[in-house]
């Protein structure tokens, strides 16, 4: 039949307490001026294969944003991995922000990102005021959120 092997375990398992520190961080379903900029948080957990178990999130105050980009001083990514460490997590992804009318898909810089600083990780995107979310794979593949 030459049918594809899906495997039904991938995807991003997301625990509450991490989806609400990045929620309340990007103003979900709300309009301020805090977040009609990108913005970001790291994703602290681990991997397993094409599973991805996300249990802690840490905001990262952006050096520049704009409604298009953010950018983050490199040693904050290490002190994530350091802060994540503590309790035995690992860097395992990034949450952001496409704010106003964008949509929720990976650009061509998160996916450079995303192969430089979590290669088998996951990038959650969240547009906070279109009240849409997407996780993605390093292949730039939507992969499914199941919260637990
Ligand atoms: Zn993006």
């Amino acid at each position: 039949m030459g049918k594809k092997k899906i495997s039904d375990k991938a995807g991003v398992y997301l625990t509450y307490p991490a989806l609400k520190i990045f929620m309340e961080y990007f103003g979900y379903a709300s309009e301020q001026d805090f977040n009609s900029c990108e913005q970001i948080a790291a994703l602290g957990g681990e991997i397993n294969g094409d599973t991805i178990i996300v249990r802690q999130a840490l905001p990262l105050p952006a050096a520049a944003a704009s409604a298009g980009h953010v950018a983050v001083p490199g040693e904050l990514w290490f002190w994530a991995m350091q802060v994540f460490g503590k309790s035995g997590a690992k860097l395992v992804g990034s949450a952001h922000t496409h704010p106003g009318s964008l949509n929720v898909f990976m650009s061509s810089s998160d996916m450079e990102a995303n192969s430089l600083l979590f290669p088998d990780g996951v990038s959650i995107i969240v547009n906070p005021h279109r009240q849409i979310i997407g996780a993605f794979n390093k292949n730039g593949r939507k992969i499914p959120i199941i919260l637990k």
